[in-house]
């Protein structure tokens, strides 16, 4: 937490405002917004909240394709799922891990030659890094097809300086406490379309119809985010820009103490790209029993890292559901590692942590 939050959520109790309704949410959605391109901003419980009404806003139904990157968090495909939608996974390229335009039309052109065309496209920003977007919108238009951007992971993060979530239809932010800033739990909807930002609020707030009695026509949700919760977001909104630069400052630290090694690569930046970072990764060059072997050893000094996101095409529960593959994201599953990447740490803690990824190697 920064210096804000505890005063805007005093002001929330002064207020007595404690409901997923008052001003702080308001406010909190302008700020939003005006970091987001000026775009219509629904403030939500979760990201995965905001995943699972895109889905809806789109018209997805039983039985639908989505097309969905495979190398991300169970919480892109869940809600795919809760429509009784079918998920297909379309696997990464090497250049930012993120879903390859390449594979993604031939799965619409397969989809379409089985005349089944793919509903819609959920690309996701993994670990803040961008996209190759403006392939993806431009196959994604070609086709007609809405992208929803998940970008849950890429707050503040830019594609030729515009804002990542801004490009397709729909773009999603999760306010999770692990994210870059945190509401302690909560996410956003954006998009460009006020019509259907409004109707996120309305299926948010258990499709409440404009009426002086309760009065329902439609299923809805309660997924509104707290006045509490957003109190605590526009403090943190105000510490964004830190963030990111404090995050970068830790990804430059790593990079500088640790490109030397032959056995280690990172990801970087494509032109035109801005990354915010959110978590430093690495990638080793050989398989699996190298990367737990640096798990265990950083373990063993009291430095928790993690393999990277198991690609959703493992998964046990998503066993049965298509997929275009290439091996790329089964091969960074195997071969990579989230390193510390706090904001709170001290440069004394980073050297330590690089100190023994040099030991193990
Ligand atoms: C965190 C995350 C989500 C879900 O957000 P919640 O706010 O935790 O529901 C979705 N997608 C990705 C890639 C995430 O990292």
């Amino acid at each position: 937490m920064g210096l804000k939050e505890l005063e805007y959520v005093k002001d929330a109790f002064e207020s007595n405002w404690i409901a997923p309704v008052g001003p702080h949410i308001d406010t909190f959605e302008k700020e939003l917004s005006k970091i987001s391109f000026d775009y219509n901003v629904a403030a939500l419980s979760s990201g995965t909240a905001s995943i699972h009404l895109a889905l809806i806003l789109l018209g997805v139904q039983q039985n639908d394709d989505i097309l969905c990157s495979t190398f991300t968090f169970s919480a892109t495909v869940n809600p795919i799922k809760y429509l009784n939608a079918n998920p297909i996974f379309i696997d990464s390229e090497k250049d930012t891990w993120n879903m390859c335009p390449d594979l993604l039309e031939l799965a619409i052109k397969k989809g379409i030659s089985r005349n089944k065309k793919p509903k819609a496209i959920i690309v996701v920003h993994l670990y803040g890094m961008p996209a190759k977007i403006n392939k993806i919108i431009s196959i994604a238009n070609t086709y007609n097809i809405p992208v929803i951007e998940d970008a849950a992971e890429a707050l503040g993060s830019k594609y030729l300086d515009k804002p990542l979530g801004t490009f397709g239809e729909f773009g999603v932010y999760s306010f999770n406490g692990n994210k870059i800033i945190t509401t302690s739990g909560g996410g956003a909807l954006i998009s460009s379309d006020k019509i259907m930002i409004d109707k996120s609020k309305y299926l948010a707030t258990q499709a409440r119809d404009d009426k002086p009695y309760y009065e329902h026509s439609n299923i809805g949700y309660n997924y509104r985010l707290s006045n509490i919760c957003a109190a605590i977001g526009l403090g943190q909104l105000a510490m964004l820009n830190q963030r990111i630069e404090q995050k970068r400052r830790i990804n430059s630290f790593y990079k500088s103490r640790l490109s030397s090694i032959s056995e280690i690569s990172f990801l970087s930046e494509e032109k035109n790209s801005f990354s915010n970072f959110w978590l430093t990764t690495i990638l080793l060059d050989h398989a699996t029993i190298n990367r737990e072997k640096l798990r265990l050893h950083l373990d063993k000094n009291n430095i928790e890292s993690r393999p990277l996101w198991k690609p959703m095409h493992l998964q046990p529960i998503f066993k049965d559901c298509k997929s275009y593959l290439n091996g790329v994201s089964e091969d960074l599953f195997e071969r990579g590692l989230c390193i510390p990447s706090g904001t709170n740490m001290k440069k004394e803690e980073l050297d330590r942590v690089s100190q023994t990824i040099k030991e193990s190697m």
